[in-house]
């Protein structure tokens, strides 16, 4: 039998979950190991996801503003574009902030262990050549991969994954786009910065379903120029490889060709949770049908001294709940009293223009039959915007009837993953439109338009006319 390794506190997953919670703990004076299939930390997020996407959509930010700023009287040539250089950037980011993450673990003389791990019961997990590991406490923060139904299940180097599409191996003439969500938008407005004609096809009445739709107009109409096509309740059925690229089944009533060929597929239909093969059997801890990991307030699964946090504890996975649940986690292991109260979470699109909303959509007033007073601000009215050439922005807020407490923001411009910060302080702090109202912002900027959208339910938006009495 190999030799047993004590340890205070196992975290399974070196994400944006996993590596902040074992960096906090071992703040807290615990011995913590961190196990991680990869060789450094950052997981998903930070080798393949939310970070190397970022690096690649600024390249294609830079490409679409040279092209815009024809209508502001600057004039470029043809760009030439460099795909070995613009891969380099994101893996030189990815270096970097990867190599930094395992510094400050060393320096926190945390255990990184790489390897898959597993449990073998409730109180120990086996990581394949590296040992066993008999712990006290452990946080499962394992994430999520891609999901790929069946249909669309084509083992073939044309068809690629986020992972696959960020590798930028060619640009292909036609790119399609299976799933206009939160990947699928932000990779392909990548590639259609870069040269491709980008079909996206989804299978709903709307890009990024779940999000409110006077938010996801403005983005449509500017994606309609960028992208090639856009089908709505458009299904993908079915994909073959044939010679000239991948022939590809869709099934919608708009869609004149039903088979077209494309040189390259991305397949981004959602993802679940990665709690499979992770013995959680073995120990005790539950998943629901989705394989989401069931957990409490404070983030215990049903197994005593396991915790779970992140993708694969339940929606909406995004890592900068991951890391919040992290935090809960280990205050709980160190007898705190803390809990998972946070009243939103913040959502970003990092297309251009970005769309951000947070706590109460209006999407979901409606569906609870819940009654709100809804104001916007059309960025037509922003100075700002209209320096930057880009009025097409919206900012608006969800608001309680009887208290006019902020319920929910939602932006859509330029910017608005940063903007959505003062929104989400604004719900935290249970602050009222009319807080928000009195906060003097600073001018000109964007961030104006969240205090006169909170002016305009009182009638006092400078530059919008008040509601007709
Ligand atoms: P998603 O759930 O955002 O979008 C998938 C889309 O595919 C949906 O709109 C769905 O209706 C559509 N679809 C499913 N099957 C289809 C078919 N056969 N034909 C056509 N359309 C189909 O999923 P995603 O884009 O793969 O992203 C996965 C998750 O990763 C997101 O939910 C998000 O949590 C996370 N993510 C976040 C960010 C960010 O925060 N900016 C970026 C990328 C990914």
């Amino acid at each position: 039998m190999a030799d047993v390794i004590e340890t205070q506190l196992a975290v399974l997953g070196a994400g944006p979950g996993g590596y902040p919670a074992a960096f906090l703990a071992a703040d807290k004076g615990m011995k913590v190991t961190l196990i991680d299939a990869r060789e450094r930390p950052g997981g998903t997020c930070l080798h393949v996801g939310c970070i190397p996407s970022k690096a690649v959509l600024h390249a294609a930010k830079l490409l679409t503003d040279a092209r815009d700023a024809a209508h502001i009287g600057i004039t470029f040539g043809q760009p030439k574009i460099d795909i070995n250089g613009v891969r380099g950037h994101w893996q030189r980011v990815v270096e970097t902030l990867t190599g930094n993450l395992g510094r400050l673990a060393q320096a926190r003389k945390i255990d990184y262990v790489t390897g898959r791990g597993k449990f073998i019961d409730g109180r120990t997990i086996e990581v394949a050549g590296r040992g066993r590991y008999r712990f006290e406490n452990c946080i499962v923060a394992t994430g999520s991969v891609p999901a790929v139904p069946p249909s669309l299940n084509l083992a073939s180097p044309r068809v690629m994954d986020s992972t696959g599409a960020l590798k930028l191996e060619d640009v292909p003439p036609h790119l399609l786009v299976v799933g206009g969500g939160y990947i699928g938008l932000e990779m392909g407005y990548v590639y259609a910065a870069l040269g491709s004609k980008v079909t996206v096809v989804e299978m709903t009445d709307g890009l990024l379903p779940g999000c409110d739709r006077d938010l996801v107009l403005p983005l449509h109409k500017r994606l309609s120029n960028i992208f090639d096509k856009i089908y709505l309740k458009t299904k993908v059925s079915r994909l073959e490889e044939t010679p000239q690229g991948i022939r590809v089944t869709l099934e919608g009533e708009d869609v004149a060709d039903k088979q077209p060929i494309f040189e390259r597929v991305l397949v981004a239909v959602g993802r679940r949770p990665n709690s499979r093969d992770l013995g959680l059997d073995k120990a005790g801890v539950a998943s629901d049908e989705r394989g989401f990991i069931q957990v409490d307030e404070r983030r215990r699964t049903t197994a005593e001294r396991i915790y779970a946090i992140g993708d694969v504890a339940g929606e909406p996975m995004l890592a900068h709940k991951a890391t919040y649940e992290g935090k809960i986690a280990v205050e709980v292991i160190a007898g705190e009293p803390a809990v998972y109260d946070a009243r939103a979470v913040p959502a970003v699109v990092f297309t251009d223009p970005e769309v951000a909303w947070c706590g109460l959509t209006e999407t979901e007033a409606q569906r609870s039959n819940r009654e709100i007073k809804r104001v916007r601000f059309p960025w037509a009215g922003s100075g700002r915007a209209m320096t930057l050439d880009r009025t097409e922005g919206l900012t608006k807020l969800i608001v309680d009837p009887e208290t006019d407490r902020v319920l929910g923001v939602g932006i859509v411009g330029a910017g608005a993953g940063e903007m959505i910060a003062e929104a989400m302080l604004a719900i935290e702090m249970a602050a009222s439109a009319r807080d928000l109202a009195m906060t003097m912002h600073a001018h000109p900027t964007l961030s104006e338009t969240l205090m006169e959208a909170a002016e305009s339910l009182y009638g006092l938006a400078v530059h919008q006319m008040p509601a007709k009495k």
